[in-house]
């Protein structure tokens, strides 16, 4: 996928240019200034985590949680080894965003975590890479090799007295552990799997020690934020939205990729930068954070703007910036009947409620999709998910009841259709 509008992360980036990766070319662009800068002046960490927090930005992982925050609840003065980890599992159906930022410009992720090591004391950074992408991981060890050669990694970082270095993990490609406790024990060398809340991450981590975990979108933001000031990046976005977000269009659009645009961009211009409906087809729906997300109709997408409370409001979430664009010619049990054997697939196991209703979940839809729906089922469905969201250890069961939900509530006729007439009511060749 290549990148088509720049902003924050891939201003300036030739994502034509073999090289653009390259430390060359990242300095070229101004990197490594922000930890330069940083370094030079002895920066008090809390200023690095004020200016973060000032910024606005949100966690660009998912729950859009104020990154700075997060930083702010880091035991800076626990004497023992602390961690960054950054989570490049991304994994959820449509989203292909943190790939591009390894392929293009994995320096400015880097840096980023340098300087949140720095702000939170730690010496010792992981990047926990999907286990899918292999190039992008290849290519961002040759990245970590440039840095420390430069002397942006290892001890006594640019003579300052500074040290902190940073190793890259390739996982094997579970869903789950995407998920920042499973992310820990699979770093850990132990079956993926969450872990129990509270304790968080920031008191018992990575080996039980403090660590914070940030998406890769997330760190790469940081040295814009430090080089160019909190203020330029709020004023990117818009109010409690701040900065710039990488959209990863999918679906049936002309022209599907990374789009990075203000926060507050109206979904109708994102969905024109991204060569309109394919073929003039029809919108008649939209996932616009990630296949966990609840679907909303396409009329309603059509008057909304491309931020977290925007969406929130609307009934859905922004999620990772993943935007799944659905023609008139998807049967919506279908679509759903592929999300609910994804869920399924990949839950850990650990809890009945999603262990048994995932697959309880699949079943009733597969058999509406097959003919075999019973009169009942839509209120099966229900139940069902009434019994595992919230319910369970992580938020896996949720991410496969929302669909559910959503897509039985906006398209409900066509699920009464399926079961009264034993096919499907869009004339197409997949049911
Ligand atoms: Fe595992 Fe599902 Fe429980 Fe999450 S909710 S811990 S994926 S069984």
């Amino acid at each position: 996928m290549a990148v088509f509008v720049k902003g924050v992360i891939f201003d300036g980036v030739d994502t034509t240019q073999p090289d653009c990766w390259r430390l060359a070319a990242y300095e070229a662009r101004g990197g490594y200034q922000a930890l330069r800068s940083i370094l030079q002046a002895q920066m008090p960490q809390e200023d690095v985590i004020a200016e973060v927090k000032n910024s606005g930005l949100r966690g660009r992982g998912g729950a859009g949680f104020p990154t700075g925050l997060k930083w702010s609840f880091m035991p800076r003065s626990f004497p023992g080894d602390k961690y960054v980890v950054c989570n490049t599992d991304e994994g959820e159906p449509g989203t292909f965003k943190d790939r591009d930022i390894l392929r293009y410009n994995p320096h400015a992720l880097i840096e980023g975590m340098i300087i949140a090591g720095y702000a939170m004391g730690t010496r010792v950074g992981y990047n926990y890479i999907h286990g899918e992408i292999f190039a992008e991981y290849e290519l961002f060890e040759a990245a970590l090799d440039e840095a420390r050669a430069a002397g942006y990694l290892g001890e006594n970082i640019l003579g300052t007295g500074f040290s902190f270095d940073l190793f890259a993990h390739h996982g094997y490609g579970a869903y789950i552990c995407g998920e920042e406790t499973a992310l820990l024990e699979s770093l850990e060398g132990k079956k993926g799997q969450p872990r129990f809340k509270p304790p968080f991450p920031a008191s018992f981590g990575l080996y039980g020690k403090p660590t914070t975990i940030n998406n890769t979108e997330s760190f790469a933001s940081v040295p814009f934020i430090i080089r160019d000031g909190a203020q330029k990046f709020l004023e990117a976005g818009k109010p409690n939205n701040g900065g710039t977000k990488l959209f990863s269009v999918s679906g049936h659009v002309n022209r599907p990729g990374n789009y990075e645009v203000p926060l507050g961009t109206p979904f109708s211009a994102l969905l024109e930068m991204a060569g309109g409906m394919k073929d003039g087809s029809r919108l008649k729906a939209v996932i616009p954070g990630g296949s966990s997300a609840p679907v909303l109709p396409g009329e309603v997408m059509m008057d909304l703007t491309m931020d977290y409370d925007s969406i929130s409001k609307a009934g859905s979430m922004l999620g990772s910036g993943a935007v799944i664009v659905m023609n008139d010619q998807v049967c919506m049990v279908k679509a759903l009947e592929r999300l609910a054997y994804f869920y399924h697939e990949e839950s850990c196991g650990q809890c009945t409620p999603c262990r048994e209703g995932t697959g309880w979940l699949y079943r009733v839809i597969h058999r509406i999709e097959n003919g075999q729906g019973r009169p009942e089922d839509l209120d099966l469905l229900s139940s069902v998910g009434n019994n595992m969201a919230g319910r369970t250890i992580c938020a896996l069961a949720d991410a496969a009841v929302f669909p559910v939900r959503s897509f039985t509530k906006h398209f409900r006729d066509e699920f009464e259709y399926h079961i009264e007439h034993r096919k499907c009511l869009v004339e197409h060749k997949w049911c």
